[in-house]
């Protein structure tokens, strides 16, 4: 049985991501900020008994993550998905107006704490064949696709996501570990609001597609859910 670790699975991309993969019979480790509030993943491992596995996780909380990496000590992980993440949307879009400490915060939670979580999964995800490590990133995070401006602080924390992802794929590829960043299109969560054009099943769905299908050759890139290279 495969074994993915996901962070940020009480809602949106992260719930969706434990659905199809529980339903594809992976063991999966559902890490969220509040279990006993997280009541749509209590659901779902309620239907999946043995299989979802909630654990605590705020990825900001470097002892936390700790506590976790030393709890599943023994364990093997075959995939991680670093999938929390934060737009500060007033506090960060607009010129005049940018928050700074809301915008330390987002560089903890979109470009630090991935980096931190491969660093303490590290042995786990070094047991397994597969040795793959995903981080959800966005298009918003690509200097050649910046043609809006604004988000200044969500656009410059998904950069950092990349390049310290870039610079992670370089460190383990003789390790035998793939190392790929995704975007998961526009999607409708309350990240991605009510228009967003796909649905957080379409995303994910396309996003596993991807993930399946990474080989070596692969480490190091930027892919859309779609399977198209994202220009970086
Ligand atoms: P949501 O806002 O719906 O969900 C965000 C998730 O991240 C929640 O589970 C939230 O938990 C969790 N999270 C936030 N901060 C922390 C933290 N400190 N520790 C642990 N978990 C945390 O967003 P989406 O599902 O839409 O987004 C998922 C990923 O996809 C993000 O990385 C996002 O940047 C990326 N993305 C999304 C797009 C979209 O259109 N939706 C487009 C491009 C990228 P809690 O409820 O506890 O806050």
């Amino acid at each position: 049985m495969k074994t993915v670790l996901i962070t940020g699975t009480n809602r949106g991309i992260g719930l969706e991501f434990v659905r199809q993969y529980a339903d594809d019979g992976w063991r999966v480790l559902a890490c969220t900020r509040n279990p006993s509030t997280s009541s749509e993943l209590n659901q779902l491992a309620a239907q999946f008994p043995d299989v979802i596995h909630i654990h605590a996780l705020d990825v900001t909380n470097h002892e936390q993550i700790a506590q976790l990496s030393h709890e599943l000590s023994t364990d093997k992980i075959d995939l991680l998905i670093n999938n929390a993440g934060v737009y500060p949307t007033v506090r960060g879009a607009t010129f005049h107006q940018v928050d700074y400490d809301a915008w330390g915060h987002a560089f903890k939670v979109n470009s630090m704490a991935p980096l931190k979580m491969a660093d303490a999964f590290f042995s786990q995800i070094s047991r397994s064949e597969l040795k793959k490590i995903v981080s959800i990133t966005s298009k918003m995070g690509s200097v050649a696709d910046n043609r809006g401006g604004g988000s200044y602080v969500y656009r410059s924390s998904k950069s950092a996501l990349n390049i310290v992802m870039k610079s992670l794929a370089l460190d383990l590829e003789s390790k035998g570990f793939i190392v790929a960043l995704l975007h998961p299109g526009w999607v409708r969560t309350d990240m991605g609001g009510p228009n967003g054009l796909i649905s957080a099943e379409k995303s994910v769905s396309g996003m596993r597609h991807v993930i399946d299908g990474l080989t070596h050759t692969d480490t190091g890139k930027f892919f859309a859910f779609d399977g198209q290279i994202v220009p970086w």
